[in-house]
């Protein structure tokens, strides 16, 4: 009975252009929705839902960490994946642990970025409350650090899952439109701060549940980009009759980034706390700005410059018509800072490429910057049909030109060498590059520098790719005396030769 009236409902509300029928209609059909996810109670049919709880186990893989550009995220185990939501905040705190996956063939490697392989189990706490947005290392309201620029895509999460979309919804206010999509109800609204520039989409289930939620959210690779979440084996957790899916996948871009089942849920915990620490708060009101937009100038030889500042460096190099300029990571607020700085160091030339060392977005996350500005991108030749279709905007069309093993900028007097890197499990795309003058060589990902000069060199999996970097650079029989890592301080050759156990001279 109830079912139809709905569908009869929702038909109208199709069909009708009378305004004050709308909003009749959107308040009934929000009500049936309330009731369907156990919320409404009461006479006054009072929203009773503030907080929920949950754990779960299963895959999580690592968006723009995949092996091959385009290929799938690569996987990662969840041992744990333990969720708090106060609906009131609103917050939401993930607790998650995460392995290596289990492969079919244990021999065979882990290929992709993203710090895979984990050395060791990985615990991450990932909060988001109100507008603000932290990491925590233990328990709540321990140590915290701010998480600033994530607070948008945390706090969408929080309106994707069942209960958060009722309540989203609502507060649309006359912004939600409803429709139908086959027998099936859909909502659309635009989600609240700070997510306000989302629109969420939905598709309920016969029974009016949530099974499906869609949300265009922006990545500094892709764009706009689609996000997805489907829910299914719902069930009655605590026997409150607040229906939650036990049963959790979601997909980015069309490829999974996570496929969770939950062993246990509570609909209500009236522990669900999320206080914003003081440190984070301070930090978002002060306002400070973004740590990526910090850019600072290292001379590394003549017109070489070593570029620092923030999570991933850069090098500039001078030739006699133009400037060459190594890795555009990150994101507009890293490339734009970026570029400024160095238009600023060389006002009569052009920045005529820009190298990618691989196409992993944290590296390749300021390569739309590069398009707007009409610089030509040089990458791995795998990676050109990659970006020309994932950078096309309306505005701009990518030029990129594809390196094969290897390519040559020189002018006579500067030189610049760029290699490919055969055998390496992190990325299939990798570069490095070479300046025979300096005996410098710049890489990414392959060996980061311990911040630490006296810190115990890696083992186990995470000496795989600098053993690697070890086989190239004698294969291509470079003269290596430093190396300008994208990740970390410039360092003598000897550190790295330590690092591999390769104490002789080559
Ligand atoms: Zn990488
Ligand atoms: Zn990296």
């Amino acid at each position: 009975m109830q079912k139809r009236a709905l569908i009869l409902v929702a038909a109208a509300l199709v069909t009708s252009s009378m305004p004050g029928a709308q909003t009749m209609d959107r308040a009934a059909v929000l009500r049936e929705v309330g009731i369907a996810h156990g919320m409404l109670r009461g006479l006054q049919y009072t929203d009773a839902v503030t907080t929920s709880q949950f754990q779960a186990t299963g895959m999580q893989y690592i968006v723009g960490q995949s092996f091959k550009p385009g290929g799938p995220w690569p996987a990662a185990k969840l041992t744990k994946y333990n969720v708090w939501i106060n609906y009131a905040v609103p917050g939401m705190r993930i607790d998650l642990e995460r392995t290596n996956p289990e492969r079919s063939n244990p021999g065979s490697p882990v290929q992709g970025g993203g710090g895979l392989p984990f050395a060791a189990p990985q615990r991450q706490i990932l909060v988001v409350g109100g507008t603000r947005a932290w990491n925590e290392t233990m328990l709540p309201g321990g140590p915290a650090t701010p998480a600033i620029g994530q607070e948008k895509d945390r706090a969408a999460q929080i309106w994707m899952l069942p209960q958060g979309v009722v309540k989203a919804a609502r507060m649309a206010g006359e912004k939600l439109v409803v429709g139908m999509e086959g027998n099936k109800l859909t909502l659309t609204f635009p989600l609240p701060e700070p997510a306000s520039s989302y629109t969420e989409k939905v598709r309920l289930d016969e029974r009016k549940l949530v099974e499906h939620v869609e949300v265009m959210v922006d990545n500094p690779v892709l764009g706009p980009a689609l996000l997805e979440a489907d829910y299914d084996n719902y069930k009655d957790p605590d026997l409150s009759d607040i229906p939650f899916p036990f049963h959790i996948v979601q997909k980015f871009r069309g490829s999974p980034i996570l496929d969770i089942t939950l062993t246990g849920a509570r609909m209500y915990n009236p522990y669900v706390v999320v206080p914003t620490p003081d440190n984070v708060e301070q930090a978002y009101a002060a306002n400070a700005a973004d740590p990526q937009s910090k850019v600072e100038m290292q001379k590394a030889g003549p017109g070489v410059w070593f570029i620092t500042g923030a999570s991933h460096n850069s090098l500039a190099v001078e030739f006699k018509d133009y400037v060459a300029l190594i890795e555009s990571p990150v994101g507009e607020n890293r490339a734009a800072p970026l570029f400024d700085a160095v238009k600023k160091q060389f006002p009569n030339k052009k920045i005529r490429y820009v190298i990618n060392t691989h196409h992993h977005f944290d590296h390749a996350g300021g390569l739309r910057h590069v398009v707007a500005e009409g610089t030509t991108i040089l990458t791995y030749r795998d990676n050109q049909p990659y970006y020309e279709k994932v950078l096309a905007s309306k505005g701009a069309r990518p030029s990129v030109e594809a390196v094969g093993e290897q390519r040559v900028l020189t002018d006579g007097t500067q030189r610049l060498e760029l290699y490919k890197i055969r055998g390496s499990n992190h990325a299939d795309t990798m570069l490095i590059a070479y300046l025979p003058r300096e005996k410098l060589l710049v890489e990414a990902d392959l060996w980061n520098p311990p911040a630490q000069p006296n810190a115990p060199p890696p083992g186990g999996v995470a000496l795989a790719e600098p053993l690697n970097l070890w086989a190239n650079i004698q294969r291509l029989k470079l003269d290596v005396a430093q190396i300008a890592p994208i990740h970390g301080r410039i360092v003598p050759f000897s550190d790295f030769r330590r690092a591999v156990g390769q104490n002789s001279t080559n």
